[in-house]
């Protein structure tokens, strides 16, 4: 029994690794040149930096559980953090209660329907209810318009590309939920980790482990087409390689996965007409000095063109990075975004200006490295009234499952949730391959 899993994210990874502990042989097939998807990092003096700014909370268990399994505790630094606010041209601490209540560009009024909106969201237990409102008439209704128009509206603007009258309460309530739960208790404080070494450390060992137990990761490979024989998801085509295999997992979203079914079988996978996801093209500043205190600063400033700030730095000790002041500067962008059309030349300038318009001491010669990177498929969007961009695990082809980010609703995606989905899918995948293998025995005996 061979399974071949499309895609080597920590998705795909995780997948791998959990069939292989049940004795299943799989093989990764990753369209890059080394695993890891999103998890992807570079190199700068002889130090491993994460391309895009990742942080574990010590609530992301499963995810926390892998790194144990396969022995990377140790790798895994927790330290407090703060988050910010930069709007109207000032930039403001959100780290304790006090902060919040004395939050200056709200009055006293809107501060405490503030309160009460997170307050109503973290008690909140059945999202379901939530999921034909929208994040709009929801915080109107629970906290009044001013605190939207003056808070809730710029970030979702930063957030969704300026299209966020379609997106469900769900949202902002998983969002509130997962940012809690960075504190154990009101009042406490905030706390996230990081790999030392980046994400490197844990797509490595995840790759060595998954060789370990008799599976395998094939890198730069593509995956061109899934083959279908009588029926049957029965391997896949690389450029001039046909790979046999007893069934095949899609770990790609759907538009990807849309190219690799062959006519007429994708009609059978019933796909939703279309997928929306939010891509986003991010900076990444290496400075020689610190900027702010906060790991994140969340700008709800419609004259700053950017989703926020993320000083990776304030959590990572600079030593582990070569001593510079990590600074992520990402903008969610959806393919129409004019935005998409910079080249990095004019990213480079409005990053610079952009960061002039916010610190005013602020000098190109702090900038030592600049680097920009772009991915199409970053989030997938469920919106009130579409279809969801999913489909089901089994998929309407014996042998073809499908267990991609997609699925994962109403949690935001992150790689506790992936970890997560790989968990709760994978009993579907192996009740399938248990009932094959029973059948083929039987028909050995016979
Ligand atoms: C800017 C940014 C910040 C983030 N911050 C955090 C954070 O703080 N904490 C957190 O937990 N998560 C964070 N995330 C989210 C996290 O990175 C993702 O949820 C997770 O990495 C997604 O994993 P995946 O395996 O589903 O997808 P991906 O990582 O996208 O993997 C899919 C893989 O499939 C491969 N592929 C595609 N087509 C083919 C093909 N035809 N053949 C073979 N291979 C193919 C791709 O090359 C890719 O490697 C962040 C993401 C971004 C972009």
């Amino acid at each position: 029994m061979k399974v071949g899993i499309i895609g080597g994210g920590v998705l795909g990874l995780s997948l791998s690794y959990f069939l292989s502990r049940q004795g299943i042989t799989s093989i990764v097939f990753e369209g890059k040149d080394r695993p890891g998807g999103l998890l992807d990092y570079l190199q700068v003096d002889g130090h491993w930096i994460d391309k895009y700014y990742h942080c574990i909370l010590s609530s992301d268990t499963d995810l926390l559980a892998l790194v144990d399994a396969i022995g990377l505790t140790d790798r895994v630094c927790f330290r407090e953090t703060k988050q910010g606010f930069y709007t109207r041209g000032h930039l403001y601490p959100m780290a304790n209660a006090r902060d919040f209540l004395l939050f200056p560009p709200l009055s006293p009024i809107e501060r405490f329907r503030l309160g009460w909106t997170i307050l109503a969201a973290l008690r909140e237990n059945d999202w379901r209810r939530l999921e034909e409102v929208s994040v709009e008439d929801w915080l109107v209704r629970l906290g009044g318009r001013g605190t939207f128009e003056k808070l809730w509206k710029p970030l979702l603007n930063a957030k969704f590309d300026g299209s966020f009258q379609d997106i469900p309460a769900t949202y902002i309530w998983s969002r509130l939920k997962r940012t809690s739960s960075t504190r154990a208790a009101a009042g406490q404080k905030e706390r996230m980790g990081y790999f030392i070494g980046s994400y490197k450390v844990l797509v490595d060992r995840l790759t060595a482990e998954i060789a370990r137990l008799g599976s395998e990761v094939r890198t730069g490979a593509r995956v061109r087409q899934i083959t279908i024989r009588h029926g049957r998801a029965s391997g896949v085509e690389l450029d001039g390689e046909l790979v046999p295999l007893d069934a095949v997992i899609v770990t790609t979203p759907l538009p990807v996965l849309a190219h690799l079914i062959p006519d007429p079988h994708r009609e059978l996978l019933d796909l939703p007409p279309t997928s929306a996801y939010l891509g986003v093209i991010c900076g990444l500043l290496l400075l020689d000095r610190p900027l702010t205190p906060f790991y994140t600063l969340n700008i709800a400033d419609e004259g700053i063109p950017l989703t926020g700030l993320i000083e990776t730095t304030t959590l990572i000790a600079p030593e582990h990075v070569g001593g510079y002041h990590l600074v992520y500067l990402p903008k969610y962008v959806t393919p129409t975004n004019p935005f998409t059309h910079l080249d990095d030349t004019a990213l480079r300038t409005l990053y610079l200006s952009a960061l002039q318009q916010m610190f005013p001491d602020f000098r190109e010669d702090w900038v030592q490295h600049l680097f920009i990177f772009r991915e199409r498929f970053v989030e997938p969007l469920h919106l009130l009234g579409k279809p969801r961009p999913t489909v089901p695990v089994r998929s309407a082809i014996p042998g073809l499952y499908v267990i991609n980010n997609g699925q994962i609703y109403p949690e935001l995606t992150n790689c506790q949730a992936s970890v997560r989905h790989a968990l709760r899918t994978l009993p579907i995948v192996l009740e399938d391959i248990g009932a094959a293998a029973a059948d083929t025995a039987v028909s050995t005996r016979r």
